[in-house]
């Protein structure tokens, strides 16, 4: 059964799942289709630091994101050589931080906003090609 839309998003990993909210918010329905179960991205280890600007981002989209409150803020790293540690400090130097929130949990804050939302959001379902890109009509999902 042929379904249309107006954008479609292949993968709902943290690019597909952003856009979606940011069109959303924009007033633009999309659907996503993902080829993984949502268990297994919601269980896949990946990433695990956050920059600011990502974090203020979430932020601007709601009070969905547990970035800030289950996630660590990290003023600065430090690196170990020549025998003596070197602290590089995020927050004096440039005024910004980064957050130890690991991807699989800020997927299931999107996933869990998105589908609240109301999102057409398809896990296991496989994009084989894409249709009549070069037209101004989106192809099927
Ligand atoms: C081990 C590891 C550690 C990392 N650490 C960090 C880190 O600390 N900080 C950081 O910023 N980044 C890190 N990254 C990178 C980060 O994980 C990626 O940049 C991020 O996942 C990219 O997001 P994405 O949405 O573009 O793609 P993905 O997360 O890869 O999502 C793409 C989705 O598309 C789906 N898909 C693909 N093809 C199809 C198809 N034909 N039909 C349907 N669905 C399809 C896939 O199943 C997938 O769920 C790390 C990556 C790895 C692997």
């Amino acid at each position: 059964m042929p379904t249309t839309t107006r954008v479609a998003i292949i993968g709902a990993g943290p690019a597909g799942l952003l856009l979606s909210h940011l069109l959303a918010e924009a007033g633009m329905e999309s659907i996503v289709i993902d080829q993984r179960t949502r268990e297994e991205i919601e269980s896949t280890i990946r990433a695990g630091i956050l920059e600011q600007g990502t974090v203020e981002v979430l932020d601007g989209l709601g009070d969905f994101s547990r970035a800030r409150t289950v996630g660590h803020r990290h003023d600065g790293i430090e690196l170990r050589f020549d025998g003596a540690g070197h602290r590089i400090d995020f927050a004096h130097l440039v005024d910004r931080s980064v957050w130890l929130y690991p991807q699989h949990e800020a997927l299931k804050d999107l996933i869990a906003a998105r589908l609240a939302g109301g999102q057409d959001l398809r896990f296991g379902v496989t994009a084989v090609r894409v249709e009549g890109a070069e037209s101004d009509r989106c192809g099927r999902a």
